[in-house]
C-alpha cells in the first residue's frame, strides 16, 4: 500500500520543473551556438579528421599542419604554437582523430578559464551600460538583443540613442526596443550626445528603470575625436549619476580577426572597457579569434553573437564554447 503510493507518480513541483525544462532551454542555445560556430569548425574538425586520415599517428607533419589549422582560425600564432606544444607532449597517448580532438579541447579550455569570469550582478538603480565599438560591428542590435533579454527577467529598460550622427541608426534603435517593450530617449540627428545621454539618465531615475543601456556611434577608431566623444558621455553619466556607467560594453566583430583586438586596445586605453562582446561568430572560420581574445587582452569576454535572432546573443561560457567548436 505504502509502496504503491510512494511509486504514484506526484505532480512536479514549480521548482522541478524549472530544472526539466532548463537542459531544454540549453540545448536549444548550444544548437544555435553549434550551427553559428560552423565555419570555424568545418577547418578545425574536418580537415583534422582529414589530416589523421592520412597519417593515422601524430608525427611532426601533423603536428605542423594542425598548427597551420589553429593559426588560420585565428587563435594567434603564440597560441597556436603554445597548444601544438602541449599536443606533442601528449602525443604518445592520442591514437585517434577523436583523442586529439578531445586533447585540443581539454587545451583550450586551460586557456578560456584561466580569465576570471564576469559577474552578473545588479547592483544600482538604475544600473547603466554604455555600448561602444567601431561602426557596423553589432552596437545597436546588441542593445536590441539586450534589451529584450532584460525585458523579459521583469526589468524595466531605457535606451538611450547617443548616436546622434544618422537618423536611421535611431529608427533602427527605435524598432528593437519597440520589439523588447523598452523605452528610448532620442532627439533630433546631430544633438550632443553627451546630452542626449544625460536626458536619459534623468529620465531613468524619474521613471524609476532598472536598466539604462547607452548606444553610442562608432566611427573609425583612429580618429582621435570618437574617443574624445565618448569619454565626454562617459563622464556627463556620471556626472548625473556618480558611479555610473556600470559597464562598458566594446562590441567587437569577429570577423574582422586579428583587428579586432587592435580595437579593443585603442578603446580599453580611452574608456577602461569592462567586458567584451564579440559578435557574428556565425559569419567568419575564424572563431579561434575568441581563444585569441583571452590570451591578448586582459578584459573579459561576457557575451558572443551567432545570428541575428535574439537569442544568438549569448553569455559566453567556455565549455559550451569549446563543445561547439568540435
Ligand atoms: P553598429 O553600427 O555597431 O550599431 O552595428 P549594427 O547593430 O547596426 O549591426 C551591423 C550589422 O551586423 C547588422 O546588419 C546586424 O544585423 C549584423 N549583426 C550584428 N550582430 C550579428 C551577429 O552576431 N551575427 C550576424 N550574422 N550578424 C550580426
Ligand atoms: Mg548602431
Amino acid at each position: 500500500m505504502t509502496l504503491n503510493w510512494l511509486k504514484k507518480k506526484t505532480p512536479p513541483n514549480k521548482a522541478q520543473k524549472d530544472k526539466e525544462e532548463l537542459p531544454d532551454r540549453q540545448a536549444v542555445y548550444f544548437k544555435r551556438l553549434r550551427a553559428g560556430l560552423s565555419k570555424t569548425r568545418a577547418i578545425l574538425t574536418t580537415d583534422l579528421e582529414d589530416l589523421f586520415a592520412k597519417k593515422k599517428k601524430i608525427d611532426d607533419d601533423l603536428l605542423e599542419e594542425l598548427e597551420k589549422l589553429l593559426i588560420t582560425s585565428d587563435m594567434g600564432v603564440q597560441t597556436s604554437m603554445d597548444l601544438i606544444e602541449r599536443i606533442s607532449d601528449k602525443s604518445s597517448k592520442i591514437e585517434d582523430a577523436d583523442e586529439l580532438k578531445n586533447a585540443l579541447k581539454e587545451e583550450i579550455l586551460s586557456f578560456l578559464d584561466a580569465q576570471t569570469q564576469v559577474s552578473d550582478k545588479i547592483t544600482s538603480h538604475p544600473h547603466v551600460i554604455m555600448v561602444v565599438g567601431v561602426n557596423g560591428t553589432g552596437k545597436t542590435t546588441s542593445i536590441g538583443k539586450l534589451a529584450a533579454r532584460y525585458t523579459s527577467a521583469g526589468k524595466k529598460v531605457l535606451i538611450a540613442a547617443a548616436d546622434t550622427f544618422r537618423a536611421a541608426a535611431v529608427e533602427q534603435l527605435e524598432i528593437w526596443a519597440d520589439r523588447a517593450g523598452a523605452d528610448i530617449v532620442k532627439q533630433k540627428e546631430g544633438t550632443d550626445p553627451a546630452a542626449v545621454a544625460y536626458d536619459s539618465i534623468e529620465a531613468a531615475i524619474a521613471r524609476d528603470c532598472d536598466i539604462v543601456l547607452v548606444d553610442t556611434a562608432g566611427r573609425l577608431h583612429t580618429k582621435i575625436n570618437l574617443m574624445e566623444e565618448l569619454k565626454k558621455i562617459k563622464r556627463t553619466i556620471s556626472k548625473k549619476l556618480p558611479g555610473a556607467p556600470h559597464e562598458i560594453l566594446l562590441v567587437l566583430d569577429a570577423t574582422t580577426g586579428q583587428n579586432a583586438l587592435s580595437q579593443a586596445k585603442s578603446f580599453n586605453e580611452a574608456l577602461d572597457i569592462t567586458a567584451i562582446a564579440l559578435t557574428k561568430l556565425d559569419g567568419t572560420a575564424r572563431g579561434g579569434v575568441v581563444v585569441g581574445i583571452f590570451t591578448a587582452l586582459n578584459i573579459p569576454l561576457k557575451y558572443i553573437g551567432v545570428g541575428e535572432q535574439i537569442e544568438d546573443l549569448q553569455d559566453f561560457d567556455p565549455v559550451r564554447f569549446v563543445n561547439a567548436l568540435f
